[in-house]
């Protein structure tokens, strides 16, 4: 059984009689993921076009609510609402209406922490960087207003569109990436809440600060290396990566235990970075999974594991010299135990065992029993290579596979899947 993700403007400007003749191609397919509210995003990732697309060759996400909800901007925290949004133009109700007679499953994607964030209280929410800066877009999982918003926001959901599980993303903090390249988004968070947290568990943030400072010199000095031994045995740097993770598992736990309590039915997934690289994200697998019953992540080999892993590497080396010294830096820090060099890292991605890999590392991890769905790139690869990717998945230790996303995906990619599930082969 699978699944695979779609945005708003792939229902909105595909319509779902067109969606549905593609999504039965797969054969397979028990859940449709639908994002309710985007992030800042091309659309398709990096480049290219939307195939199937006839209103538009290329979206771009602004990190708006695509559903209709009462506002809370006067007085509290919001997600700025997609322009155009109307009981005709309402996603999420037309999914769900298509979907009343099949035997598929709607489960909304929701991205948390990250989005177009609005409303009087957003400033005391944001995270902050280890030099005071705020990071545009990002709130903070110990920030006090978040849960309440979510929780507004799920209870609302409920009432318009009656859907009861969902998978949350963007559960975790700000990575390198995103319009631009920037490091310090890792280098988080130092907001008032994360201080006093510290400051009640007998962590000395200044300390933290200091030894952040003297990891980026190291970084700017390229002695990546040492870099590497640095952060994996100082001790400051080893507590923060541990505050952080215990950060974003306590908040999860909270907005979930907040929205069961209104409604015992609502059901909550996981969308969460490989393991290579979710530690240092705040995303620890073994206490999160006590939380839900199942997730999703994402080992795009192709693509580094998700990760912008070129983006970082150029932000921090000139020279194709120092391009290798930080790439098999990053590979140390990151355990990624692939013999290759930077340059075939970019003609080919990650082997192909990446995949496997990690699935067999997230069910490692992860409390017993839980169900575990394998991210499969469904867009800039060829056909060899999906059905590749897709063997790996089924012969590693996750349960499921979830394409990401329709909307990218060339016709030859799904005829590719057809031919595989219809023949058995490819
Ligand atoms: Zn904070």
């Amino acid at each position: 059984m699978s699944g695979i993700q779609l945005h708003p403007h792939d229902i909105l400007d595909e319509g779902m009689p067109q969606i549905m003749s593609y999504i039965r191609k797969l054969q397979d397919i028990k859940y449709v993921f639908p994002e309710v509210n985007t992030i800042f995003e091309r659309n398709p990732y990096p480049v290219g076009k939307l195939p199937r697309n006839p209103v538009h060759e290329v979206v771009y996400g602004t990190g708006t609510m695509h559903a209709i909800l009462p506002s809370y901007k006067a007085s509290s925290l919001d997600q700025r609402r997609e322009p155009g949004l109307s009981a005709e133009r309402d996603p999420l109700m037309i999914i769900k209406e298509a979907m009343q007679d099949e035997e598929i499953e709607v489960i909304p994607w929701l991205n948390i922490l990250n989005g177009h964030f609005e409303g009087p209280l957003l400033e005391n929410n944001l995270v902050t960087d280890f030099q005071g800066q705020a990071i545009a877009h990002w709130l903070c999982p110990n920030a006090p207003d978040v849960i309440d918003f979510w929780e507004k926001t799920f209870v609302h959901l409920y009432e318009r569109y009656g859907f009861a599980s969902y998978m949350i993303d963007r559960i975790r903090y700000p990575d390198w990436a995103g319009q631009e390249v920037n490091p310090k988004g890792l280098l988080t968070c130092f907001c008032p809440h994360c201080q006093k947290k510290m400051a009640d568990q007998n962590l000395d943030a200044e300390a933290i600060k200091h030894a952040l400072q003297d990891w980026v010199i190291l970084l700017k000095d390229k002695r990546f290396d040492e870099a590497v031994s640095y952060a994996q045995q100082n001790p400051t740097l080893q507590a923060w990566i541990a505050f952080r993770q215990e950060s974003v598992s306590g908040f999860v736990e909270r907005l979930i235990d907040r929205v069961r309590k209104v409604n015992p039915d609502f059901t909550i997934w996981l969308d969460l970075w490989p393991p290579a690289y979710s530690w240092m994200l705040g995303q620890d697998y073994s206490s999160l999974t006590k939380l839900s019953p199942a997730l999703k992540h994402f080992p795009y080999h192709k693509l580094g594991g998700g990760a912008d892993v070129q983006g970082l590497i150029h932000h921090l080396a000139a020279t194709e010299q120092e391009q290798e010294a930080a790439f098999q830096a990053f590979k140390r820090l990151f355990n990624l135990p692939y013999d290759l060099s930077y340059a075939a890292f970019k003609q080919e991605g990650f082997p192909i065992q990446f995949v496997a890999d990690q699935n067999n590392i997230v069910r490692a991890q992860s409390a017993p029993g839980t169900r575990i769905f394998s991210g499969i790139q469904m867009w800039n690869l060829t056909p060899h290579n999906l059905i590749q990717a897709i063997q790996a998945g089924e012969s590693s230790a996750a349960d499921d596979l979830l394409y990401y996303c329709y909307g990218w995906a060339t016709d030859d990619l799904f005829e590719a899947i057809q031919t595989y599930r219809v023949k058995g082969s490819y």
